[in-house]
């Protein structure tokens, strides 16, 4: 074991010890509350060891945190935008402040080696302080002329928000969403992913370390059947942020029908990658290996389906086995792990599932395919693995793995590349990679995605839509996009007193 690994562990240990010592609960109108729901264990993925209790809300308990969403919403969405601009920056501090606390916590929560949870932090304080800076102009709107009227558009804050986050990287996404929200005008009622739900309680602290009057955000823990139902059902609350599976976005839809909410959903994907033969070998090579053995694969815009054209498709593949067999799998805390392990033994069950489901749908198991538990332990390790000789038809092809599972499909033909990236129900991402500017047009142009990468790996820019189109779900996140989800767009006409009023009955 190395230094640096045995100093994480101790450090680990130190900041997991509250959560081992005391039950998680919820936090509703500022105060800390264990609510009158039973408690469930948390355990890491590492070794399946316990990392504490958590509360989980009753339908009682949920109503409570709507209710205080719904008593601040007015004040919050009366403040001046400049001042919530101040506080989001605050809580953009404090996140800071707790940069290392909060990576450790999740690596160990979720798995996610600590390499890539360093950022969580500074991503999450990068999330609220650009949408801080935009909290003084969001009301503003357009100004419509006509020859004897003026119209123009104002933005409020729609009211109280649901956001509901999934287990993947939930502090990062949990940011994502909250903080357009509050910079909106906004009231919040988050509700963390069950199987990750330790760093959403930090962010709650930062926030009432921030300022954030009581009532703004609301944080309860639970499951989704009784505590993300409730909320969602729940009449004070307006509009509904789900990041998750595209089943859960389904049933959301049907719950929020009665009380008819605003929905944003983002869902899973079955993304291409379509590597051309004249594409630049190494950079495709390094993108493809990251967009899928990054975040163990567990991440929603990882490449998972590899079309390789056929000129190039054995060199490429030799060139990725190698790279794939020499991944280092390991402690979720060593600085040299690339995949740690998965969240959950429910999801290390469903993923190693498909090595066997590979096989007998006639796809070859180039790499890995196994599990590591004989070698590693209880906890939740698989090799990174590379699927082969495969066929879109494949369920390998089909269905969200959602783990460090690669499946590499030949093609001949850009209109072939084209049919094989659109035959699935996914359209969340796709990346291009080609040397042929005009390919890249028309690809970008016909590929069935929310997003396109062309010759990158997925770069996040703030002020750029960010979500998916069929399964993958409904809206856009980013910059104005946000704000227009969050906000109510009013329109005001007013009349020059020059035009005819009609007249009945005179
Ligand atoms: P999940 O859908 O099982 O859970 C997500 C959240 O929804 C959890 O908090 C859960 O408790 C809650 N939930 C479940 N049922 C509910 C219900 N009936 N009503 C209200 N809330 C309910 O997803 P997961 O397994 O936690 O996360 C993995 C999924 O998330 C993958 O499909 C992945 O692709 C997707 N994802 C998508 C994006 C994106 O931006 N498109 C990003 C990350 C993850």
């Amino acid at each position: 074991m190395s230094a640096q690994l045995q100093e994480n562990i101790a450090k680990a240990e130190g900041y997991l010890a509250r959560f081992k010592e005391n039950t998680l609960g919820h936090y509703i109108n500022g105060e800390w509350t264990l609510g009158q729901g039973e408690t469930f264990d948390n355990t890491t993925p590492f070794d399946q060891s316990f990392l504490g209790k958590v509360a989980a809300a009753t339908e009682a308990d949920v109503n409570a945190a709507c209710e205080a969403a719904e008593a601040a919403a007015a004040e919050w969405a009366a403040t001046p935008g400049a001042e919530r601009r101040k506080i989001l920056h605050r809580l953009g501090d404090e996140l800071e402040k707790r940069a290392e606390e909060i990576a450790m916590v999740e690596s160990m929560d979720c798995g996610q080696a600590i390499r890539f949870m360093r950022q969580a932090a500074v991503r999450g304080a990068a999330n609220f302080r650009f949408f801080a800076d935009q909290a003084p102009e969001a009301r503003n709107g357009l100004s419509l002329h006509q020859q004897e009227h003026t119209n123009y558009t104002v933005r409020n804050p729609i009211g109280p928000v649901a956001v509901i986050t999934p287990w993947n990287t939930p502090f990062m996404l949990s940011t994502w969403k909250i903080a357009p929200a509050l910079a909106a005008g906004c009231t919040v009622v988050h509700k963390p992913a069950e199987l990750s739900p330790l760093t959403a309680s930090i962010l709650a602290e930062c926030a009432e370390a921030a300022g954030l009057p009581k009532g703004v955000w609301n944080m309860v823990n639970g499951f989704g059947a009784v505590a993300g139902k409730t909320l969602t059902e729940h009449p004070a609350i307006k509009a509904v942020a789900l990041v998750g599976d595209s089943a859960t976005g389904k049933l959301i839809q049907a719950q929020t029908a009665s009380t008819l909410k605003r929905l944003h959903l983002e869902l899973g994907g079955k993304n291409p990658v379509i590597v051309f033969d004249d594409a630049d070998f190494d950079r495709a090579l390094d993108a493809v290996v990251f967009m899928i053995y990054s975040l163990n694969g567990q991440r929603c815009t990882s490449s998972s389906r590899l079309l390789v054209q056929s000129g190039i498709k054995d060199k490429f593949l030799a060139a990725l086995k190698e790279r794939v067999a020499n991944i280092k799998v390991g402690h979720p805390l060593d600085p040299a792990t690339e995949v740690g392990p998965l969240v959950h033994t429910g999801h290390y069950d469903k993923v190693t599932s498909y090595f066997e489901i590979a096989k007998q749908d006639g796809a070859t198991v180039a790499v890995g395919g196994k599990s590591l538990r004989d070698e590693m332990g209880p906890g939740n390790f698989v090799t990174p693995t590379l699927f082969v000789e495969a066929k879109n038809s494949m369920r390998i092809a089909q269905e969200e793995i959602f783990g460090p599972v690669l499946t590499a499909i030949e093609f001949e033909t850009e209109e072939e590349a084209v049919k094989l990236a659109n035959e699935t129900i996914y359209g969340l991402a796709g990346y291009i990679w080609t040397s042929n500017t005009g390919r890249a047009m028309r690809m970008a142009d016909k590929v069935e995605a929310g997003m396109l990468w062309v010759n990158s790996e997925n770069n996040r820019n703030l002020p750029s839509p960010f979500g998916g189109v069929k399964m993958s779900g409904i809206g856009r996140d980013g910059g104005d996009w946000s704000f227009d989800f969050y906000m109510e767009t009013k329109n005001v006409c007013i009349a020059h007193d020059t035009h005819r009023v009609p007249v009945l009955g005179r």
